[in-house]
């Protein structure tokens, strides 16, 4: 594939999205990583401080972009000349909101197709709002996100 762009919040990384990361790279000549800048959610983190995490977890791969988007994700794909999407399937559970929304997104723009990579199994329980949890209540996150980050996730927290 000459590119892909993967889709999301990062509110903040974990090790779930750079394991799909790193397998969508080797899939692809350039990865884009697309850090979704949505007003109607609020997140934890700006998107400024999600794009720059992201690529200092990236910068040893050397096709990967991390870029922030606002808007639809087929009209970014169109902007960056793409034409592949990939999304990360961790359950069931997953799979109902990711085939809407993969649905949606070939009826906005048929050229865009979605791939989704199943989970490796030691981080299909992992997401942002677990990591979250633990560091509000001073829990161990090493084992759920990239070292690099740790610090910056506790000190939200005023740890
Ligand atoms: P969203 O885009 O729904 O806000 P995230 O930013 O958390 O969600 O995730 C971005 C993408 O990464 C989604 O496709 C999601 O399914 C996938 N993902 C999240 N956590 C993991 C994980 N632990 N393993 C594999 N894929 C994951």
């Amino acid at each position: 594939m000459k590119s892909a762009i993967y889709p999301g919040s990062f509110d903040p990384v974990t090790l779930g999205h750079v394991d799909i990361i790193k397998r969508s790279a080797g899939l692809t000549d350039k990865l884009i990583v697309g850090v979704l800048n949505n007003s109607t959610k609020t997140p934890l983190f700006s998107v400024e401080e999600r794009v720059n995490m992201l690529k200092n977890v990236t910068r040893k791969i050397p096709n990967v972009e991390v870029v922030s988007f606002t808007g639809l994700l087929v009209d970014f794909a169109k902007e960056k000349d793409c034409h592949v999407i990939i999304r990360g399937l961790r359950a069931v559970t997953d799979f109902e909101y990711e085939l809407a929304m993969a649905q949606t997104n070939r009826v906005a723009n048929p050229d865009v197709d979605t791939i989704f990579l199943t989970t490796s199994l030691k981080y299909a329980y992992l997401s942002s709002s677990i990591v979250k949890e633990m560091a509000q209540y001073n829990g161990d996150i090493s084992k759920f996100v990239p070292e690099e980050v740790i610090e910056q996730i506790y000190s939200k927290y005023g740890r």
